[in-house]
C-alpha cells in the first residue's frame, strides 16, 4: 500500500531534510485537467525526492500516469498510459532560475511557503501530456461504420415492420 500524500508541501524545507515521498495522487484534486480527463478510472502515481546539493535544492520526480484521457478525434476514452521523469530546480529569482544547471525548470518558491502537492504534478502532467490526444488506430473511421450499421439495423427494423403488417392483413384478408 502506497502512503497517503500530504496535501501541501515546504519544498525548501523538504529540500533540508532530503525528503522522499510516493504515493497517488487523487484524480479529484487535478482540477485542470478535469475537462480533459474522460472519467475518474486510472491512477497517478509519483515519487518525489527533495535534495540540496550545495547551492542547489530541488526535486526529482518520477511519473507513473495510467488515465483516460478524451480522444481529440472520436471523442471516447483513451488511455494515456506513460512514466516520466522531471528535475526541477527551486529558485527565489529569475535570476536564480537563469543559473540552474541544464535539465532543470525552475520552480519559483518563496522561503516557508507552502505549495499544492497536486498542482505540482498537475502542471508536469499538462507538460507531459500528448498536445492531442487520439486513439493510435483510425477511430473516426470505426465510428462512422458503427453508425452506418446502426442505421441498417434501424432501416431493417422499420421495412420489416410493413411487411409483417401486410403478412396479417394477408392473413385476415383470405378468409
Ligand atoms: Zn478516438
Amino acid at each position: 500500500m502506497l502512503k497517503r500524500l500530504p496535501k501541501f508541501i515546504d519544498p525548501l524545507v523538504f529540500a533540508d531534510r532530503g525528503k522522499e515521498l510516493k504515493g497517488e495522487i487523487e484524480l479529484d484534486d487535478l482540477q485542470r485537467l478535469a475537462d480533459i480527463l474522460a472519467n475518474h478510472n486510472g491512477k497517478v502515481v509519483v515519487q518525489l525526492s527533495f535534495f540540496r546539493q550545495s547551492r542547489l535544492a530541488g526535486i526529482k520526480g518520477q511519473v507513473h500516469v495510467n488515465i483516460d484521457l478524451v480522444c481529440q478525434k472520436c471523442l471516447e476514452a483513451v488511455r494515456w498510459n506513460s512514466k516520466f521523469s522531471f528535475d526541477l530546480g527551486l529558485v527565489g529569482s529569475l535570476d536564480e532560475a537563469d543559473r540552474l544547471p541544464e535539465g532543470y525548470e525552475p520552480m519559483l518558491v518563496k522561503s516557508e511557503e507552502k505549495i499544492s502537492l497536486s498542482t505540482l504534478v498537475e502542471e508536469e502532467l499538462l507538460l507531459a501530456m500528448p498536445s492531442f490526444p487520439k486513439h493510435e488506430y483510425n477511430c473516426l473511421d470505426l465510428k462512422q461504420s458503427e453508425h452506418v450499421e446502426a442505421r441498417i439495423e434501424t432501416e431493417e427494423i422499420s421495412s420489416n415492420n410493413p411487411f409483417s403488417v401486410l403478412a396479417k392483413l394477408k392473413n385476415t384478408g383470405v378468409k
